[in-house]
């Protein structure tokens, strides 16, 4: 059982961040509850996606809404996210890393599997920014960052945000 109400953002470099997610064993009130706090964070932090993990709970989902629009949100529950096509580099950010943009190579098309709130399996197919944003949301659960995805040169570039945002972790 979630403690929904306890549930806020995490930042980089929790451990919930960097560790593989479980299973969503079932589909109950419990997990429509944390998608509902998820989309809370994810409006007032005007991201367009957001993973479990990134809420504090290791769990295979995440929501994405590219309007930022909380009647856009839509759950992708036990995903699975395979990437194809041509290799595409753009700036990223991730609302757990705050303060760091980087250019990230992702491909430019994805297809997603995955279960809806309902219970029901659907399968879509992403390009562009959609396609982007599912290999990020599908990255968290898998316990990766855009930090391990970086380039030595914009972890140089980044490394006293980085250092704050591992001391801001640990209290100091
Ligand atoms: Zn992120």
């Amino acid at each position: 059982m979630i403690d929904v109400d306890k549930c806020k953002i995490t930042y980089y470099p929790a451990t919930v961040l960097r560790g593989r997610a479980a299973p969503v064993e079932k589909i109950d009130d419990n997990i429509r509850r944390l998608v509902d706090k998820m989309a809370d964070i994810l409006v007032d932090k005007k991201g367009i996606g957001l993973a479990a993990p990134q809420a504090g709970v290791p769990l295979r989902l995440f929501i994405v809404a590219l309007s930022g629009k909380r009647e856009d949100v839509r759950a992708y529950i036990n995903p699975t996210v395979t990437p194809h096509g041509d290799l595409d580099e753009a700036e990223e950010g991730c609302l757990s890393v705050p303060g760091i943009w980087a250019k990230i190579r992702r491909y430019k098309k994805a297809t997603v599997t995955a279960t809806d709130l309902d219970g029901r399996q659907f399968t879509e197919d992403a390009e562009g920014l959609y396609a982007r944003c599912l290999q990020h949301e599908y990255d968290h659960i898998e316990g990766t960052v855009i930090v391990n995805r970086m380039g030595e040169a914009a972890r140089i570039a980044h490394r006293r945000q980085l250092k704050k945002l591992a001391d801001d972790l640990e209290g100091k």
